[in-house]
């Protein structure tokens, strides 16, 4: 079994076709989003400060923010993508100076712990046979004076999460248990993240219960991904960073395309069927809105003039009112009660029918025992369904 990281489990969770092409198919891409080098950028220079510091050196703001531009252009190559249009190198250059900075000036002259590493790689056991193991870099660990370790981990995105999402956090949690494989005398550990975009310090604990409990989480999802035979590519706001756009079913026509010229691009195959689907779709739209109007005034006639049939050139119509007994509908108020009534009154079988939807969606879901499942699969069957659904092109995608 290979060894697992946290961001390895992150990418199967967000998108496991992405996973396939990068861990099964070994598919590597020299493709980075500009927020990535930014944070790697931050990440280096804060490494810098603090290397510098065990060797008793302080280093000034200036001294990293030349650091961090030297490194800056080092490392710029034509292969960063920048996916917000409007925003150029030289925006997530000076975001980068104000994170270090903002950084700086909260911490300066760091000497609220002693930093015993920084980028310190753990690999660990999950269990005792070893059979699940997890690798990982831990940003900056450090003890205060009172014993506690801290694991520091920086975060450079634009999106700051709640407590919540901290305390059940995979990523520190796991590295929680690699500083304790590591360090088995270690008591009191810590768990911080920066967000040195927000000025903000996020902190959270992991007691034995969550340990374990995260531990077994873990060994779950590996043995699922282990399993897996069925990759399904899974669209998200991830896919305009994503490195394989060429290779996946839902983003390979976007890239083919955008790459040609408009009188090229107009003629693709592809995007004539397109547009001819949306154009029909649009008249058929417009035709249903035309004949729910002359329903209406056909309605509307045979009122006024007191007949029941109305006669065309070549056909006629039968217009009929009529009452009919009507019950509220399944997401009315009053269904529940409706429903108990009936069920209290033991008629429930006379007036209901399995849902199909339902009972497919719970099979998929895996809630009932094996023995359940496999007696009413006896009577499922697969049969390959189609549809076209028409939405936007977001503004990234025109
Ligand atoms: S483009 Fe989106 S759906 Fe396709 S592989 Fe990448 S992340 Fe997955």
């Amino acid at each position: 079994m290979p060894i697992y990281s946290d961001s390895r489990l992150s990418m199967y969770e967000e998108c496991p076709f992405k996973y396939k092409l990068r861990y099964r198919d070994n598919i590597k891409r020299d493709i980075e989003g500009v927020e990535g080098f930014l944070g790697s950028r931050v990440h280096e220079t804060l490494k810098k400060c603090y290397d510098d510091l065990r060797l008793t050196r302080l280093d000034t703001l200036s001294d990293l923010l030349a650091y961090y531009n030297k490194i800056w252009q080092e490392n710029w190559n034509d292969s960063i993508i920048i996916v917000k249009a409007d925003l150029t190198q030289a925006h997530y250059r000076a975001l980068g100076e104000k994170m270090i900075e903002t950084y700086y000036n909260r911490y300066a002259p760091f000497d609220q712990d002693i930093t015993m590493g920084t980028e310190l790689g753990l690999n660990f056991p999950l269990d005792d046979d070893s059979k699940y193991r997890m690798r990982g870099y831990i940003d900056r660990l450090s003890r205060t004076q009172d014993g506690t370790y801290e694991i520091h981990d920086y975060k450079t995105s634009a999106h700051l999460p709640g407590q919540q999402d901290v305390d059940n956090d995979r990523q520190l949690g796991l590295y929680h248990i690699g500083v304790q494989k590591k360090w088995p005398a270690i008591e009191n550990i810590r768990l911080i993240w920066h967000y040195v975009a927000f000025y903000e310090e996020l902190v959270s604990y992991r007691t034995p219960e969550a340990i374990s409990s995260l531990i077994q989480n873990t060994k779950s999802l590996i043995d699922e991904i282990e399993a897996a035979e069925d990759f399904p590519p899974r669209e998200s706001a991830l896919c305009d960073w994503c490195e394989y756009p060429d290779l996946c079913p839902m983003r390979k026509h976007l890239y083919t395309v955008e790459a040609l010229p408009v009188n090229e691009y107009l003629k693709e195959p592809g995007v004539t069927l397109v547009n001819k689907y949306v154009a029909l779709k649009d008249e058929v739209k417009r035709i249903g809105e035309e004949i729910q109007k002359v329903r209406e005034a056909i309605l509307e006639y045979a009122r006024k003039e007191g007949v029941e049939v109305i006669k065309g050139s070549d056909c006629k119509a039968r217009v009929k009112f009529e009452e009919k007994l009507k019950f509220p509908g399944k997401n009315d108020e009053e269904r529940q009660e409706l429903d108990n009534t009936i069920i209290e009154a033991g008629k429930w079988t006379e007036v209901s029918q399995l849902d199909t939807t339902a009972l497919t969606d719970a099979i998929e879901s895996g809630l009932w025992s094996k023995d359940l499942i496999d007696k009413v699969m006896k009577y499922g069957r697969i049969e390959t369904t189609d549809s076209v659904r028409i939405s936007k092109l977001s503004d990234e995608e025109k």
